[in-house]
């Protein structure tokens, strides 16, 4: 191997009797049918360096990613488990049995611009940030199923490894700490593992069978023909995404038949009217009465394939159910009343006159000029002849220009104001994926370049084909040759009122086009279609309502502090303008637990795949989730005066939809459970390389990567992942990790809900405000100084060190630090046991003793680590925020301080005022 790796584990963890607490390693519940495993281990990284005279290629990193699952599977295995799909990984990725894994290319290449070459639909994704991909990166290493001669690739079976790559010179570093396995769900076995099944001597033989059989099935336009005429769809518009094997004697798998089900995309041959589906999901099953082995001169005897039978389903994902209707008003940001206005309430409805919708409206620059046209990187408006009068006559797919009126705004009820709000809510979504260093010409992947978004649309199946319902969908149309292209479909936010333009004269509705909320829900589609190439995600709708919920937070009067004449209540319901049911503020306790009442069907089920959807209670378990950890990490800042503290919360909004975009990027097979998608969020956190801009100008803080996971693996606990057993239904908070030691702070111990209190116990991350008032309540309280384990085992050798520092009051002086005061052996803690630090006569001492320089406050940090569950801070842990005895690393400002200690339990921070 090139590169020159570190003892992984190290010591203590390769210690035969060193507890393997530090190590996530989750089998999957067991009647779920549905074989994934993942393997985390934050604070015990696998390292590899190596000098090179240039960057690391694609088979450096494949060595390094091979060697880390080695290790892994070898340690796994000693400790007694059985990981087999790590197994089947190493010795197929290491060509000790034949196979058809392969390490997919990096893409894109490191320093070097993207160019014209096809962007593939799945390979070793490079995450970097950086404008020609360089250096530092994260890179999500990616290996799969490769069948045939034209290298189709099994989407939905494979491995990923998370890793960053660094330079230092001309040293590189490679850290790892994550991998996942997925394999299809069910009954649809994956080649490799069929081949490991057959053993040794007959394994082989069967990789040779099944690949001469693949060749035949792809060879011609058989496969195609036979799917485009016996499901209705157009022969050429036919695109595979997956194949899956069914020996029916596994045994005897020369001999006996085998069956093929094919996975594809296809347009509708068909359209009877407009709007009918575009696309279909298409699963058809071929049949070889049998598959044969090869002969010694190398020739397979086979039957011919038979197509069995074939499904369809419409790619269409609606935003509400079939017949009911939500109605909406405007986006959020415009509903916040002026300082010193009392909130209008009652001029929320849509149905409210133009006159009073047009309150809550503010003025926004589309374009230079009054001409617009509305496209931007990544999609277009078109325009709807069959819906909007004013576009009747023009070519379909044309994009929609607006002639925006010199001096006077559009009123409401327009369609053109429709138009120019499908631009502009589409527009700030894109905006922001750009800013986190995913533009479309890298995250979108699975279908074509450009969303196409219908401002006034009819929606179908279901009784909106006329247009006149409220309600949204994204769709994929497969009409093209190639990719996909996504289409945005928007109907109205409101039925009984339209109002006349004159002239002309026809009347005009209030668009759903102008709800940016429900845009942001629409959003969620598109990124699992763009990325993934599905719409909803095996587990659940989709995030949409968590980026609806989490993007309108900040800035919303519904998010103020009580008191403002808005029940506190309000600011938990998803499209506040309806009287809905759609939520993200679930409880735990009453069923709505990842692994409760609610959401047991889903767990016991097997992922659902393209052709059968599923998930929709789920959505509101996730959206409470990721609600909870956008809370945790600044949503709930208030000012001094007590008010929302909007730039704070905004950062903080920015970051968990970082997290969540990201995490979504960094997927290769679709996760086929919500812990992927948890450890995804983990992941993007310490994969973060460099620091991310998140502004806004009043909190210009960068956002250090390895800050974040602790935390956002605290927000999936308060909503019953991690349970105690998964095989028993939990409606409560799940367990957290076995060591997880804590520095007390002033948070609450419990959270009121409509279920009763909530009890989370000290250490936990429940959201308050991250201000630096002097009774804040994520700073630790100095009279009473513990320090703590929350975890069910004993945390091993807790170490303590304490630094003290001075922020000047006026920045932009830098906080400065001293050489740590106190480092020192605690020794073990048991589960639920604490020690009250102010007993320790150094602590006490340290304490009193610091003070605060004139224009200055004092600062005490206090760092709890030990192996098993490390503090982000320690340098043993390799992450970005890691501080040395000196005092160096250690944050300068108060935002970068915050995030650092308010998301990690292991810090404490006592603030001494003079
Ligand atoms: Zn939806």
């Amino acid at each position: 191997m090139t590169f020159t790796a570190s003892p992984w584990p190290n010591v203590p963890y390769s210690q035969p009797d060193w507890p393997d607490t530090w190590l996530r390693f989750e089998t999957e519940y067991s009647d779920a049918h549905q074989p994934s495993r993942l393997v985390s281990h934050p604070g015990v990284p696998y390292v590899a360096t190596q000098t090179l005279s240039s960057r690391p290629t694609e088979a450096d990193l494949g060595q390094v990613g091979l060697d880390y699952l080695t290790k892994l599977h070898d340690f796994l295995t000693a400790r007694g488990h059985e990981p087999v799909y790590l197994k089947y990984a190493v010795d197929s990725l290491s060509r000790k049995i034949v196979n058809a894994f392969k390490w997919l290319p990096l893409w894109p290449k490191f320093g070097i611009p993207i160019g014209s070459s096809a962007v593939p639909r799945l390979a070793s994704w490079n995450l970097s940030r950086a404008a020609d991909h360089d250096v530092p990166a994260s890179v999500i290493l990616v290996a799969a199923e490769v069948y045939g001669s034209d290298n189709q690739i099994s989407p939905r079976a494979g491995i990923r490894v998370p890793m960053t790559v660094e330079a230092h010179g001309n040293t590189y570093s490679v850290r790892i700490r994550s991998a996942t396995v997925e394999f299809p769900a069910g009954e649809d076995a994956f080649l490799t593992d069929l081949a490991a099944r057959a053993g040794p001597s007959s394994g082989p033989g069967m990789l040779l069978a099944v690949s001469a059989a693949l060749e035949r099935l792809y060879s011609g336009d058989d496969i195609t023909s036979e799917i485009a005429n016996k499901a209705g769809v157009t022969q050429g518009s036919v695109t595979i995404n997956d194949i899956q094997f069914h020996p029916q004697n596994l045994m005897n798998w020369q001999t006996s038949p085998w069956e093929f089900s094919i996975q594809a995309t296809a347009h509708n041959a068909n359209p009877t009217r407009v709007p009918s589906p575009l696309g279909y999901a298409v699963c058809g099953v071929f049949r070889f009465d049998s598959i044969g082995e090869p002969t010694p001169a190398g020739v397979i005897k086979q039957s011919d394939p038979v197509l069995v039978s074939v499904e369809r389903t419409p790619l269409v994902t609606h935003a509400a159910p079939q017949g009911k209707a939500f109605v909406f008003a405007r986006t959020p940001p415009g509903w916040a009343a002026p300082a010193g206005e009392a909130y209008d309430w009652s001029g929320r409805r849509p149905t409210r006159d133009d006159g009073v919708l047009d309150r809550f409206r503010s003025l926004f620059e589309l374009a230079p000029s009054a001409h617009v046209d509305l496209e931007s990187d990544g999609f277009r408006v078109c325009v709807c002849p069959g819906y909007a009068p004013e576009d009747a006559g023009q070519p379909p797919l044309t994009t929609k220009t607006v002639h925006l009126p010199n001096g006077h705004d559009l009123q409401p009820r327009r369609d053109t104001f429709s138009a120019v709000s499908a631009y502009f809510n589409c527009f700030r979504l894109f905006r922001l994926m750009k800013r986190f260093g995913l533009p479309p010409h890298l995250f979108n992947v699975r279908a074509q370049p450009e969303m196409l978004v219908f401002y006034r649309y009819g929606i179908s199946p279901g009784p909106g084909k006329s247009g006149r319902t409220v309600n949204a969908q994204v769709k994929l149309d497969c009409k093209t040759q190639g990719k996909p292209v996504i289409h945005m479909n928007l109907a109205l936010a409101e039925l009984t009122k339209w109002d006349r333009p004159d002239p002309p004269d026809w009347a005009q509705p209030l668009g759903i086009a102008t709800s940016g909320r429900w845009i942001g829900h629409e959003f969620g589609h598109y990124l699992l279609a763009a990325r993934l190439g599905q719409l909803e995600f095996d587990f659940a709708h989709s995030a949409g309502d968590a980026i609806a919920a989490i993007m309108s937070d900040p800035g919303s009067a519904l998010a103020e502090p009580p008191g403002n004449g808005v029940a506190a209540s309000f600011r938990g319901i998803t499209y506040p303008f309806v009287f809905a049911t759609r939520r993200h503020d679930r409880i735990a306790e009453m069923g709505w637990a990842w692994y409760g009442s609610l959401n047991r069907s889903v767990i016991e089920d097997p992922a659902a795949g393209p052709c059968h959807t599923k998930g929709y209670l789920t959505e509101q378990i996730l959206s409470t989730t990721l609600f909870r950890l956008y809370r945790a990490l600044g949503g709930d800042t208030v000012q001094a005066d007590g008010r929302a503290d909007i730039p704070r919360r905004r950062r903080a909004a920015r970051m968990a939809l970082f997290l969540l975009f990201r995490a979504t990027a960094g997927f290769a097979q679709p996760p086929s459970r919500a812990e992927m998608l948890e450890l995804g969020l983990e992941e993007a956190g310490w994969l973060t390389l460099p620091p991310l801009p998140l502004g806004p100008s009043a909190a210009p803080d960068p956002w250090q990567g390895g800050t974040t996971h602790k935390v956002v693996r605290w927000a999936f606990e308060a909503q019953g992942m991690f349970p105690p057993d998964p095989q028993r239904m939990h409606n409560g908070p799940g367990d957290p990790t076995p060591e997880d030691i804590y520095v007390s702070d002033r948070r609450p111990w419990t959270e009121d809900t409509l279920a009763g209190p909530v009890q989370y116990g000290p250490g936990a991350y429940v959201p308050v405000s991250l201000d630096w008032r002097a009774d804040a309540r994520w700073l630790s309280d100095p009279a009473n100084l513990r320090v703590g384990n929350r975890g069910t085992a004993q945390a091993q050798s807790v170490g303590l060190r304490v630094w003290v520092g001075s922020d000047p009051l006026s920045p932009p002086d830098p906080i400065t630090w001293n050489a740590a005061a106190i480092d020192l052996l605690l020794g073990n803690l048991a589960p639920g046991g604490s020690i009250d630090l102010l007993s320790l006569p150094q602590v006490q001492t340290l304490v009193n003793g610091t003070v605060a320089a004139p224009g200055t406050l004092g600062l005490i940090l206090f760092e709890v680590t030990c192996p098993n569950d490390r503090a982000n801070t320690d340098p043993l842990a390799q992450l970005p925020p890691k501080a040395e005895d000196s005092g160096a690393g250690l944050p300068e400002t108060r935002q970068a301080l915050t995030d650092l200690v308010a998301n990690d339990n292991n810090l404490g921070l006592v603030v001494v005022r003079p």
